[in-house]
Order: structure tokens, then C-alpha cells, then sequence
């Protein structure tokens, strides 16, 4: 039985006594933890097991290895105290989704640009983007809309989408459902005030750094000051794309040329970012055309499974395209 992790449902907890399972060397597992390992981006958690610093935390498939300095004398069954730092997983936890709702916002609103980095440490986040000309050309976007949604303190659900894969995903009614297997806060206030800046980090790759703003009572978050909700709504609608008007992804203009430059790993991110594409296409082609409750006349459902039809066709073939160059760097 790997550990029951419970991190997930108890983000700030920093202290936990629990049983350790197996022991090699000063490698060990628990029966239950809340020190979490690195993975989806999101750095290691840094604390203590047994009073003695964790060096090392990895995932192997659904188990979390830790390994301990110096040479503990543990056994299977020992009860063992867990303590983390619980500074350093509250920026965590907070950058972590400042991220997803930064990401989700230039998905959603800037036609789906292929994601090729992302990475979450103490004093900021960054994800990456093969964006032609300057990603800060979107902050007058996106950061306002970040902001109006951390500051309406949504829900967010954290649950498995499949448990015995410890698959997990995070949902916000309304805005977004995410598969992701990190840590999540449980309202989207929690995240408080962000700034956004700008890096070019070479010929058509830019980078979002995501920094968390300063926490205090007395101080009106920074941005929000800024941004009163009426104008973030006015700019976000008026430069959001009419769903009419929407074309397919920026992932599926790329040109042939274009392609031929991508290294092998931002070819696999590519067709990993079509084949979701397309999941989603044909996902929003069933629920409009399925008949699960939305009522449109047969003029409008023919015209919507046209439109569907062309943007299927169209990531097939740049996925097709993808695939063959993929193939070709990996010869
Ligand atoms: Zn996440």
C-alpha cells in the first residue's frame, strides 16, 4: 500500500505522526505523509522525519521515497514524527495556483499557445509559452482577470479523477477543470495579490514569472486596487476572441518550417498539447450536439458540427504533421 497522501486535502498541515512501512539504507517510506515530492512542476516540500532532514523525496509510481541524513535507526512499524515548512509550503501551495489560473487564462483567452516549461519554487513561478512577439502584451488581460477571480474566492475541488491511479484534477465551477496531481489551495482568495513580469527566453519562447504579492491585513492587495472589477470586465470582453470568430489554436498554426526548429522535447509537448486539443473538441462537440440538455434549433446545431468538423480536421492534420517530425528527431 503506497502512502495515503494527505497533502491533498490538508494543505497546511505541517506536522504529522506516522508509521514507517519499508527502510533501505536511509531511505524510507511512511504509511501516511504530508511531505510532498516534486512533481508536475512543483517543487519538494524541505522538513523533517524522525527529527532528521529529509535530503531527498521522490516519486516512484504512486510511492514517495524519503531519503534521511545520517543513518536512522528505523524499522518498519516505528512511529515517526513528519514536520515541513509550513512558510515555504504556503508560497508553494499559493504560486502553484497562481500559476494554473495564469495558465488557464491565456489558454482560454489567447487561443491555447503551446505550454513547453513550467516550474514552481519558493519566490516565484514561471510557466513558458512558444509565443511570437511579447507575452506581457497579454498582462493587461490576463492579469486583472486573474486577479477579479482570486478576489470572488472561488472553490476549487481537488479530487481523483481515478484513485487507484492517484490520478487527481482541480475544478473551479465555471472557469475550469484541470487534470494536475499537486497541491491546491481550497478558494482561490488564498492565493492573495500577484505580479507578473516578462522573459524572453530565446527566438519565440517567452516566460510569465508569477511573484505572490505581499500578504498583510492592513494593505489592499496591490492589483485589485488597480483593477476594480467593472474595468477588468470591459477589457477582458472587449478583447476576448467572439466564439464565432475563434479559430483553432496557435498550437496548430505552427508551420511546417516552424516545426522542423522544434527540439524533440518541445515536439512531444506539442503533440501531447494537440492530442488534448482534441480530446477537448470532441468532448465540447458531445455535450453541445449530444442532447444533454443544451436546446439548439437544426440550423445552429448544423452550422456548430461544421465548425467542430473544421476544427477537428484541422489539429488531425497539424498532429499528423507533429507526430512525423517527432518521429524524425527521434530516429
Ligand atoms: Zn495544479
Amino acid at each position: 500500500m503506497p502512502a495515503e497522501k494527505l497533502f491533498w486535502d490538508q494543505p497546511y498541515r505541517t506536522e504529522l505522526t506516522a508509521n514507517v512501512t519499508t527502510v533501505a539504507g536511509s531511505t524510507v517510506t511512511l504509511d501516511r505523509t504530508i511531505f510532498y515530492a516534486f512533481s508536475g512542476g512543483q517543487e519538494a516540500d524541505a522538513g523533517t522525519i524522525d527529527g532528521r532532514p529529509v535530503l531527498e523525496a521522490s516519486w516512484r509510481g504512486t510511492e514517495i521515497y524519503y531519503t534521511i541524513q545520517g543513518t536512522p535507526d528505523l524499522t518498519p512499524g516505528t512511529a515517526v514524527i513528519t514536520r515541513i515548512d509550513g512558510e515555504r509550503r504556503d508560497r508553494l501551495v499559493r504560486l502553484h495556483f497562481a500559476a494554473e489560473i495564469v495558465l488557464e487564462l491565456v489558454y482560454q483567452l489567447f487561443g491555447r499557445p503551446l505550454k513547453i516549461g513550467a516550474h514552481i519554487a519558493e519566490d516565484k513561478a514561471r510557466v513558458d509559452f512558444l509565443w511570437p512577439g511579447r507575452i506581457s502584451d497579454v498582462f493587461a488581460v490576463v492579469l486583472p482577470e486573474a486577479q477579479r477571480i482570486i478576489g470572488e474566492d472561488l472553490r476549487i475541488v481537488s479530487a481523483f479523477s481515478d484513485r487507484s491511479t492517484e490520478r487527481r484534477y482541480w475544478q473551479i465551477e465555471g472557469f475550469a477543470r484541470v487534470a494536475c496531481g499537486g497541491i491546491h489551495p481550497r478558494t482561490t482568495g488564498e492565493v492573495g495579490a500577484i505580479s507578473l513580469r516578462r522573459e524572453n527566453i530565446g527566438k519565440g519562447k517567452e516566460r510569465i514569472e508569477i511573484r505572490l504579492a505581499r500578504r498583510s491585513g492592513a494593505d489592499p492587495p496591490h492589483a485589485l486596487a488597480i483593477y476594480p472589477p467593472g474595468y477588468v470586465c470591459y477589457i477582458a470582453h472587449a478583447e476576448r476572441p467572439a466564439k464565432d470568430s475563434q479559430e483553432a489554436s496557435m498550437s496548430t498554426k505552427i508551420s511546417d518550417q516552424e516545426l522542423s526548429e522544434l527540439s524533440q522535447g518541445e515536439l512531444r509537448r506539442l503533440v501531447e498539447a494537440l492530442e488534448e486539443e482534441l480530446e477537448d473538441v470532441q468532448m465540447e462537440r458531445s455535450m453541445t450536439l449530444g442532447g444533454t440538455g443544451v436546446h439548439i434549433g437544426a440550423k445552429e446545431a448544423e452550422r456548430m458540427r461544421n465548425e467542430f468538423d473544421r476544427d477537428e480536421a484541422r489539429i488531425e492534420t497539424k498532429l499528423e504533421q507533429a507526430r512525423r517530425h517527432l518521429d524524425e528527431v527521434t530516429e
